[in-house]
């Protein structure tokens, strides 16, 4: 079996009810510190070495997505996704930290852009650099589709690992082939992003090329990186391409609203958190179970695959979440609301 199956290897599912939450998570807990007591030398021995954890939280974010799932009983699992997802992610960060040498390519020099047609480019990172409301933790599309795959979880903790170099933002500690490896993916990045805007205006809507930084978990919880990055990013590309932050973080408030176009994410219009935006961001909603609210620039429906709740409430709604098997992404919905500079 090539590497791509195993990955992607449909393990059989647990039924949680069998023996309740409680147990399954210690299953993980108890895994993940064998695994990191025990560090894989290797991706596949990675991957092999979280493969009964990752079954577990799998099953779990695949039950809660389900459209049979009862609301209390996606209530219980979503209250432990997060956690079950962050036993993982900081498990593998130990295990790999701990000799990280058979991971250096895929941490310094490939693999820290990834490229989808919903996303376009964007960098993923591990849900343990989020500091989750009681609804995100388990509510965050993170838990769905490909995003809660070993691989993909494993990805954004190599991610996170290649942006602590950077961290002290000292780049005469940084190994030069490492540097060079970094700008070379930063400037394929911005290849792919102008490609993928000049694919949507080909197919009659036009805007300009942008990445998204961190779709999944929060690069903007190291924000002197990330205003290093969206620098570098529009340095590199002579100002063509935008970066685009998503986040919740406290930390967002030392983000540089200049340097990139930052959506900061509130849960109601009393949301504590709107202190945290900085200058010049647009202020987003969550609209947890469909409630939409009005002093925000667009409102993300609650949905998951199959699962749409019935909006409430008033103010603008993100055309993707209101149709999502029709207009499944921005560029199809001819939609750019989000991407307006407000510098
Ligand atoms: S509001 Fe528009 S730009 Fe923002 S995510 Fe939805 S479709 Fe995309």
């Amino acid at each position: 079996m090539n590497t791509k199956s195993k990955i992607f290897f449909r393990r059989k599912p647990i039924n949680w009810s069998d023996r309740g939450i409680d147990s399954w998570i210690a299953d993980i807990a108890s895994a993940c510190k064998f695994a990191s007591d025990n560090p894989a030398r290797n991706y596949n021995q990675l991957i092999a070495a979280y493969s009964e954890p990752g079954r577990i939280y799998f099953s779990l974010a695949a039950r809660s997505r389900a459209a049979s799932c009862a609301p209390e009983e996606r209530l219980k699992i979503d209250s432990q996704l997060f956690r079950a997802r962050v036993l993982i992610e900081n498990s593998m960060i130990k295990a790999i930290s701990s000799d990280s040498e058979p991971f250096h390519e895929l941490i310094f020099k490939r693999g820290f852009f990834g490229y989808s047609i919903k996303q376009g480019v964007s960098v993923r990172f591990p849900l343990s650099t989020c500091k989750p409301t009681s609804k995100c933790g388990g509510g965050c599309y993170a838990h769905d589709g490909r995003d809660k795959h070993l691989s993909s979880i494993a990805r954004g903790v190599f991610n996170y690992l290649a942006v602590l170099q950077f961290e002290n933002l000292n780049l005469s500690k940084v190994s030069p082939t490492n540097l060079q490896a970094f700008y070379n993916q930063i400037d394929k990045a911005i290849s792919y992003a102008k490609i993928d805007a000049k694919n949507s205006e080909l197919n009659g809507f036009s805007r300009r090329p942008r990445i998204r930084l961190s779709h999944v978990g929060e690069l903007a919880a190291i924000p002197e990186v990330s205003n290093w990055l969206a620098q570098k990013i529009f340095e590199r590309s002579d100002g063509e391409v935008d970066s685009i932050m998503y986040t919740r973080h406290p930390n967002a408030s030392r983000l540089d609203a200049k340097l990139m176009i930052v959506n900061f994410t509130v849960e109601s219009d009393l949301d504590k958190r709107r202190r945290f935006a900085p200058k010049g961001a647009h202020l987003v909603a969550s609209s947890w179970g469909g409630h939409a609210y009005e002093s925000v620039t667009v409102n993300f429906l609650e949905h998951h695959g199959r699962i749409n709740f019935r909006m409430t409430g008033d103010g603008p709604i993100c055309p993707v979440t209101v149709n999502h098997e029709l207009t499944p992404t921005c560029d199809l919905a001819k939609c750019s609301r989000c991407f307006s500079n407000k510098r």
